[in-house]
């Protein structure tokens, strides 16, 4: 390994069930199963990208390939990581356990390839285990050359598969299959692992810092890792990675900044916010992470206001806390079209402070329609600001 460089979602990369990030359900469910010799044919593993799905693949190969220190153990949910097996995974040289990415394996012959295999018996544990990655992606004929194999298989075989798009396997498939699923890994069991990684590679990450990327990270935690590994790249002198690294470095603002554009656009101080807004921009700022960020302060107020809690922001009702928000949420599909998302953002903006100077904005609704036809509403709304022109507030 000297001299060569790996990235640290595979330098760290769990090795046991325990190790799992964020899955404790999940790994306790899978020790069950193997403790108990409750081992079903098939297994699939589905979540959002980056959760851990082939890493806790590879991690229930390795239990049930692992032979114990003295040769003799049967599957176990503690691997020993030194016998043979074990040190074979490690070296993703067991050629018992084969790894399918079905993005770029999805023709029927790429099945009929395992199927063929699969009759032979395992060469060094006591399973053949085939990953099957991103199953979703096997064509029709694949599928169905899979499920007679999956309805008979031959004792010695497993198979793992993984999705992220579960909705798209057939049915058949799934009920010849053990189903669990990995949850997005909550921010703060992202902050938490971030640190301790952090620590191993000998570098301080500020809390707010990790706060930011296990937020950016949407529940993933090989995104979480990425991002920590450009934030090192970036701050490499003192080894303490700050907040203001990873959010210039994400093209976003600070929980400061950010609260104090909202602040104007509650206020309904027009100028004030567009001339925040001009501010971030100029720092480098993107649009698009800007407007993410005025979406997330907002949603946390209105969850504040939901609860009681104080802020500076109390007179405004719930209501009118979720018919701005709505407002935001409808100019998503503009930013995204936008050849110039700054404009959209800027437009979005006056268009939230002047709604936010209304004493009640549930008024511009009309008097008997019902709460269910809050998109007519918000057509109003943004009928009333069509007149706003981007040259006009610039
Ligand atoms: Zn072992």
């Amino acid at each position: 390994m000297s001299g060569q460089y790996v990235v640290l979602s595979r330098k760290y990369r769990p090795k046991v069930l325990g190790d799992l990030i964020g899955q404790e359900m999940l790994a306790k469910a899978l020790k069950s199963c193997i403790d108990n010799s409750k081992i079903p044919h098939a297994f699939l593993f589905h979540g959002i990208r980056g959760v851990g799905k082939t890493t806790t693949a590879r991690i229930l190969s390795r239990c049930l390939s692992c032979l114990g220190s003295d040769g003799l153990t049967n599957t176990t949910s503690q691997p020993c990581g030194v016998c043979r097996s074990c040190l074979a995974i490690d070296r993703d040289q067991h050629m018992d356990i084969m790894e399918f990415d079905a993005a770029s394996r999805t023709g029927v012959d790429d099945i009929r390839e395992i199927i063929d295999s699969s009759q032979y018996a395992p060469i060094l544990g006591r399973y053949k285990i085939y990953i099957i990655d991103e199953i979703h992606m096997l064509s029709k004929s694949a599928f169905n050359a899979l499920l007679k194999t999956l309805e008979e298989p031959p004792q010695h075989v497993k198979f793992i598969f993984a999705t992220t798009e579960i909705h798209k396997i057939p049915e058949t498939i799934l009920s010849r299959c053990m189903i669990f699923q990995l949850k997005p890994v909550s921010n703060s069991s992202l902050s938490e692992y971030l640190n301790s990684i952090s620590e191993r590679e000998g570098y301080i990450l500020e809390q707010s810092a990790r706060d930011t990327i296990a937020e950016e990270s949407g529940g993933s935690v090989r995104d979480s890792l990425s991002i920590l590994e450009q934030a090192i790249m970036l701050s490499p002198d003192d080894k303490r990675i700050t907040s203001e690294v990873v959010i210039s470095m994400l093209g976003g603002a600070t929980n400061q900044e950010i609260e104090e554009v909202l602040l104007s656009i509650l206020s309904a101080d027009t100028k004030g916010a567009l001339s925040k807004m001009e501010e971030l921009i100029s720092k480098g700022a993107d649009p698009f992470v800007i407007y993410k960020s005025i979406q997330n302060s907002l949603y946390k107020l209105i969850v504040k206001s939901v609860n009681g809690e104080e802020n500076p922001h109390n007179h405004h009702s719930i209501q009118n806390l979720l018919y701005l928000w709505q407002i935001l949420l409808r100019q998503t599909e503009n930013m995204n079209n936008a050849e110039n998302p700054e404009h959209v953002l800027n437009a979005a903006v006056v268009i939230l402070s002047i709604t936010a100077s209304l004493q009640n904005i549930g008024d511009l609704s009309i008097k008997d329609e019902s709460p269910s036809s809050n998109g007519q509403v918000m057509d109003k709304i943004l009928r009333k600001f069509d007149g706003i022109r981007v040259n006009e507030i610039e």
